[in-house]
């Protein structure tokens, strides 16, 4: 293990990272561990750059000791499970003395948008993360590698292990054998090496329509592994590609270009999902290919599959959370409600919060549903020591103090003060909250009761609590209008009793409510969320998750917040004491005009 020790000229830690020391091994650990322990990478190269096998022979030993990257197609904005991955491939990384790359996948023409780009390095970013090392800026595009593509395609040709094929898609489909019988070859298996480069070059030149001919890798159409029955490597398609533009009309597939995106970038392990697992063997065949043509440099990357993160009540598909945002079920990628990055952001959720999520759940190679509550439970666990305290009345009616102006005078206003924090870190000292207790205060609708309910403790005719740093009261009734609806609830206020002051214990209660004074209290819009989904598994088995959207996953509600809430800037946490954690929502809150967020309640009421 000791040989494994992260070099920390290489990747220092980003000092927003927990520096939480120990953390659980896991299998991607062990391989990474091994792999340093017998120099399996120790030899390898690094040109500065990707590039060939002359072109990373050519540069000193790579000063990286794992390469890893990150590849995300640019058609959308992350969620929540690329944020298990890029926490596990930059993590990684961080810990073993490496780098990570960032890299945009954008071998498949279609719509891309600089929209998603550049909200993909934020959501790295602030994540916690960086593709920027040692002096070099691993951010790289897929698209960059066309040419190489091209080249290692024609390299297959000329050694025999490509051919054109131009039997019509049924015909291929139909040649491929199932599980249990064995594909059968094509009529156009055989051509010859020249034969089929001249073939490829007229694909390439746009002398053959869409669709009439595709480059085949030649492998084995027998092999019990359906990816190895000649799997098409090219195919022909007129489309507009943002980074080359009309400058091909082939383009590489999926499977044949990943590999080669990986080797010309040095990647070491290449860590991917559990359904990539069966085109392994096709990773290592095309990469062992050519390496013996000498056109990559040797050892070539492997590939190490993981178990994609399930989370209940979450969609973790970028298509299908692009359909609620076009079909307007939520307000945006960053609706507080999404599981994109974004919208966990605006929900109020913090990269210490998410980073922490992702080690708890560690990753495995078998499929799993997390539950939701996993992921509040860590938030929770974040902000419980951050989070400022405030009170908040969200349901809000008057409480009188009939006897205020008698024994306090007329108009007065009586400062009080509480921590802001209860459990402040070691040696340092909770700021202090100010806020001040008048005739008029808020309290929460349901703290007063006429007929109170058995073991009921708050405020009803004869009873006594506390107002929370304030003082006690004993309620004497309420007004109620022509309805029977309580306008105001009345009470007294014990003189000499205000917490802090040598009288706050003389009168026992048995309960402490929170409050808003009428006269320094601030109305607020406060968004409170519910799961979007009443379906624990909403997209399981090709359910139409439109169905089981949660029609009150959004209430939103007119508050009192005491002043240190009103004065809150934007993406600012609170603890709204009893209600749960807040956040001033990063678009709408302004100055004077505050909106906060439901983040997560006090306590798990999932499941419950
Ligand atoms: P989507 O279906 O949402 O588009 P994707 O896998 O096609 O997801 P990519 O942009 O291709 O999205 O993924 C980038 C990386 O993120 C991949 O390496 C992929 O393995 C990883 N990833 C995507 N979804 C998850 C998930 N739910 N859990 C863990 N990793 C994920
Ligand atoms: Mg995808």
């Amino acid at each position: 293990m000791t040989s494994s020790a992260p070099s920390k000229a290489v990747a220092p830690a980003p000092a927003a990272l927990d520096k939480e020391a120990h953390k659980p091994s896991n299998f991607l650990r062990q391989i990474i561990e091994k792999d340093l322990a017998e120099g399996t990478y120790a030899s390898r190269r690094w040109g500065g750059s990707p590039g060939d096998a002359a072109h990373h022979a050519s540069g000193p030993l790579d000063p990286a000791k794992v390469r890893l990257r990150f590849p995300p197609e640019p058609n959308g904005y992350l969620h929540v499970g690329h944020a298990k991955s890029i926490c596990l491939n930059f993590g990684l990384a961080r810990d073993y003395g490496g780098v990570c790359h960032l890299r945009f996948d954008d071998t498949n023409p279609e719509k891309e948008d600089t929209e998603y780009v550049d909200s993909i390095k934020d959501a790295v970013h602030w994540l916690g993360f960086d593709w920027n090392n040692h002096g070099e800026t691993n951010l790289y595009q897929a698209s960059d590698y066309f040419d190489f593509m091209y080249r290692a395609a024609e390299y297959l040709i000329g050694a025999g292990h490509a051919y054109v094929d131009e039997q019509t898609a049924e015909e291929m489909r139909l040649s491929r054998g199932d599980f249990v019988k064995p594909g059968t070859d094509s009529p156009f298996r055989s051509r010859t090496p020249a034969e089929n480069l001249a073939r490829f070059r007229e694909m390439r030149d746009g002398q053959l329509p869409d669709g009439a001919a595709v480059l085949r890798a030649r492998i084995d159409m027998a092999s019990p592994n359906i990816n190895l029955r000649d799997p098409a490597i090219y195919r022909i398609r007129r489309a507009h590609h943002h980074n080359t533009g009309d400058k091909w009309c082939i383009y590489p597939m999926y499977t044949f270009a990943h590999p080669i995106e990986d080797a010309l970038e040095q990647i070491t392990h290449s860590i991917c999902t559990l359904e990539f697992e069966d085109q392994r063997p096709f990773y290592d065949w095309l990469l062992d290919r050519l390496a013996e043509g000498g056109l990559i440099a040797t050892p070539h990357p492997h590939q190490y599959e993981f178990a994609r993160l399930n989370l209940t009540y979450v969609l973790t598909s970028k298509r299908k959370l692009a359909q609620l945002v076009n079909e307007r079920k939520v307000s945006g990628w960053d609706d507080p409600r999404m599981p994109t990055i974004v919208g966990l952001r605006r929900r109020g959720y913090t990269p210490e919060a998410i980073q922490l999520f992702a080690e708890r759940i560690g990753v495995t190679k078998s499929d799993s549903w997390i539950d939701y509550s996993t992921l509040e439970g860590c938030l929770r666990e974040k902000l419980e020591l951050t989070a400022h305290r405030g009170m908040a009345v969200l349901n809000p009616v008057k409480l009188v103090l009939t006897n205020w102006d008698d024994v306090m005078g007329t108009g007065h206003l009586e400062p009080c003060t509480l921590p802001a924090l209860p459990h402040p870190a070691e040696g340092t000292e909770s700021p202090v909250r100010h806020f001040t207790i008048g005739k008029e205060v808020w309290i929460e609708r349901e703290d007063y009761e006429e007929v109170p309910p058995k073991g009921y403790k708050r405020l009803f005719p004869g009873n006594k609590v506390r107002l929370k740093g304030g003082y006690i009261i004993e309620c004497t009734g309420a007004t109620k209008d022509s309805d029977g609806k309580i306008t105001e609830v009345l009470a007294t206020v014990v003189p000499d009793t205000k917490s802090g002051t040598p009288g706050a214990d003389s009168v026992k209660v048995k309960a402490a409510i929170t409050w808003v004074g009428v006269a320094d209290g601030m109305e607020a819009e406060v968004r409170m969320y519910d799961r979007l989904f009443l379906d624990a598994q909403p997209d399981a088995g090709g359910k139409d998750f439109i169905e089981s959207l949660n029609p009150n996953s959004l209430k939103v509600v007119t508050a009192i917040v005491e002043p240190s809430l009103a004065n809150a800037k934007a993406d600012d946490k609170f603890q709204f004491e009893r209600h749960g954690y807040f956040v001033a929502d990063c678009k709408d809150h302004q100055a004077g005009k505050p909106v906060f967020n439901l983040a997560v309640g006090l306590k798990d009421s999932w499941g419950k």
